[in-house]
């Protein structure tokens, strides 16, 4: 299913089912060694680093993504070259959307958008430096994905192998708010770390408390696991058991299931805003309107500290699942990957080369 050649990629509008994603492995240097990490099963020829190689594949077929995301190794490593490649991307699209225009002589032209994401363990020190100092750095970025498999600092520290290099909730907590709405939780769920449906139930809570609205978790993808983590993995049931007490007790509702050709679906829960399916403004102008006070004064309206919260599942699944559950699905994505070397897969497990 996933083994498509560049030619056959047509990228699709937003609304429109089938999206393509691309994942690049900038490097393979990390300052962790996580039991489960999706490199040490790949070639080694593959990880080898040639960036000139790797930017030139990139910016030659970005086009044809809607979606591409950073991770490594440890992205914040290369951040410097990673936002000059968003930068090039960008003003390249930029260039030809003012060229259209100028040709279609004024007329307004839809920016067909790419989002751009990264996905990093939070060390320490490149993010605080990096991506939470320079607003220009977070800027080119639509979504920050932070792993973090535990609400305790050590745990997280243990299960990442990480010797102290992460964030710690303290310095999550002290995130600019801009940078915090645009982060993602991720949580992979294992033996030793959040494995029953309180532990997440419990984590949902302390990102919660931190202003992160955004949280995923998910469990191994068998065939790109090494053997020996393999049966660290998290039984799925979990995920079904805390999803029922979302609906049921906690009034979440699923909005979306997407399913990836790299072998998982992706459920996402959210809880219902007061104004879904209602004009904020207007309520805000009715408010200032008796109160006489722009800010609403007195009656500022009482949120739900849950309102607008998504919760996501990654659930890897397997082939004769993914065959099943992919021409009924009303949204999927094809998984691209990139490698140090340039290489370019059509599949995330690197077996189809393009
Ligand atoms: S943080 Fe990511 S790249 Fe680093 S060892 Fe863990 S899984 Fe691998």
């Amino acid at each position: 299913m996933a083994n498509f050649g560049f030619e056959k990629i047509k990228r699709s509008n937003e609304g429109e089912v089938t999206q393509n994603q691309l994942y690049v492995t900038y490097d393979q240097i990390c300052q962790c060694d996580c039991l489960g990490c999706r490199n040490k099963g790949l070639p080694k020829e593959e990880m080898e680093s040639n960036r000139k190689l790797l930017n030139h594949a990139i910016m030659k077929n970005a086009e044809k993504f809607r979606h591409i995301i950073f991770g490594g190794g440890e992205p914040l490593y290369q951040i410097d070259h990673i936002v000059k490649v968003i930068h090039k991307i960008k003003k390249r699209r930029e260039k030809i959307r003012h060229k259209l225009i100028r040709l279609l002589k004024g007329k307004t032209v839809e920016d067909d958008k790419i989002s751009f994401s990264m996905t990093t363990n939070g060390e320490r020190n490149g993010f605080l430096g990096s991506i939470d100092q320079r607003c220009w750095y977070c800027h080119q970025f639509d979504r920050i994905i932070l792993s973090r498999y535990h609400y305790d600092d050590h745990v997280n520290d243990q299960l990442f192998r990480a010797n102290g290099t992460l964030m710690t909730a303290y310095d999550i907590r002290n995130l600019c708010g801009a940078l915090r709405n645009k982060m993602q939780l991720s949580c992979l769920c294992q033996e030793g770390g959040i494995q029953t449906s309180d532990d997440i139930l419990h984590y949902i809570e302390w990102g919660k408390c931190f202003g992160i609205r955004d949280i995923m978790f998910s469990n191994y993808q068998q065939d790109i696991t090494p053997d020996d983590a393999k049966q660290k993995d998290c039984d799925t049931e979990v995920f079904k058991k805390v999803q029922r007490i979302l609906v049921e007790e906690q009034g979440y509702e699923l909005v979306d299931t997407f399913v990836f050709s790299a072998g998982y679906k992706i459920s996402t829960y959210r809880k219902p805003t007061i104004f879904d399916g209602i004009d904020k403004m207007s309520i805000m102008i009715g408010i200032s309107l008796i109160t006489g006070r722009v800010d609403g004064g007195i009656f500022q309206p009482i949120f739900d500290e849950d309102e607008g919260c998504t919760i996501s599942f990654r659930e890897f699944i397997t082939e004769e699942e993914i065959e099943k559950e992919w021409s009924g699905a009303k949204k999927r994505t094809y998984n691209y990957s990139a490698m140090p070397n340039g290489a370019m897969y059509a599949d995330w497990s690197c077996k189809n080369l393009i």
